[in-house]
């Protein structure tokens, strides 16, 4: 059986970044029902699921000559840091906008975001003209260079959208040296371009076989309706783009939080929980997508009572961590 993705894809990933990761039992799952692939060991500063992104946009940006690239996203964005980080290492201009903080402290994400950039590598934009930052992007980035390349949030895009791909490959490999095989992956989903890439790779990679793979998306921002558009339309890029057709469909099943379901909330009984989980399975989660995930895939584990073979995919980084230590030690 294939368990690769087309060559069309695979010559556009760079898998010096689209590395391998392990699974294994979660702890407190001792009959082997739920188990964890650790995104999180991909990189010791950016989250899982970005880097696999970046694994083909870097050398798409590369290969177009972009010296300047305009990024977007909020104070606390993960994928900000992410590529500030990465850009810089191939020495590509980054250009952030940034959204106005509520929160006038610089800790967790605003404080690597800091470290990172410039002071003219930043523009900050007022939440009131939020709605119109990519024309204001498009402007002042265009006015760096005539090579320049816009990222909305979440590097959204097909050019992202490929090396995200490579997680559905890199399961099969897992599945593969395991023996076994996850009928239910649990996948976390801020602009969904992580989960989508999960997918469409299955799909790609498995045809009719993908039917029996279901899919459940914990929601940390955004909403169902919204998820689906974006599937649609990566399908659809997919197709244009490639002529890659994926006809045969996994199940998808989509989960809220079950504590602080807005997208960037915290109380005290999610940090309780993310200090649990450190205890319990001796993770160290952020509390922004990954504790939110998590107990929405473990009580959603719990509830099911046929229970298959079941993956929870960690995409955080312990960087995440680092906003929440005064909440964390009061
Ligand atoms: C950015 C991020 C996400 C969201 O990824 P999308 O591709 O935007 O859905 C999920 N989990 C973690 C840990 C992240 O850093």
């Amino acid at each position: 059986m294939i368990t690769t993705l087309h060559e069309l894809i695979r010559e556009r990933i760079d898998y010096r970044l689209a590395r391998p990761t392990r699974i294994h039992k979660l702890p407190t799952e001792p009959n082997g029902g739920l188990w964890i692939k650790r995104e999180d060991e991909l990189s010791s500063g950016i989250s899982g699921s970005k880097l696999r992104k970046y694994a083909s946009l870097l050398p798409f940006l590369k290969k177009s000559g972009t010296e300047v690239v305009g990024m977007i996203g909020g104070p606390n964005s993960n994928n900000l840091v992410g590529l500030a980080q990465i850009l810089r290492e191939h020495s590509i201009h980054p250009l952030a906008f940034i959204r106005e903080a509520a929160d006038p402290k610089r800790r967790g994400n605003a404080l690597l975001l800091d470290m990172l950039l410039t002071q003219s590598e930043v523009r900050f934009v007022p939440r009131d003209q939020w709605s119109s930052v990519l024309a204001l992007a498009h402007s002042e980035t265009a006015r760096t260079s005539t090579q320049y390349h816009i990222l909305p949030e979440g590097a959204w895009g097909l050019e992202s959208l490929f090396g995200a791909m490579s997680l559905a490959e890199d399961l099969l490999r897992n599945e593969k040296e395991e023996g076994t095989t996850f009928q239910r992956l649990y996948h976390d989903s801020g602009t969904g371009l992580g989960a989508i890439g999960l997918i469409l790779g299955l799909e790609a990679i498995l045809g009719p076989e993908a039917i029996k793979r279901e899919i459940v998306v914990t929601l940390i921002a955004g909403k169902e309706a919204e998820f689906k558009t974006g599937l649609e339309t990566m399908r659809a890029n997919l197709r244009e783009e490639l002529a890659i057709e994926s006809p045969d469909r996994v199940a998808l099943r989509f989960l809220k939080p079950p504590v602080c379901p807005k997208f960037g909330s915290v109380n005290k009984s999610l940090i309780d929980e993310t200090r649990n989980i450190a205890r319990s399975e001796g993770l160290l989660m952020d509390p922004t997508y990954s504790s939110k995930h998590y107990l929405a895939a473990k009580a959603d584990f719990a509830a099911n009572s046929e229970q298959p073979k079941s993956l929870f995919i960690l995409n955080g980084s312990a960087l995440g961590l680092c906003g929440f230590q005064d909440a964390l030690s009061s």
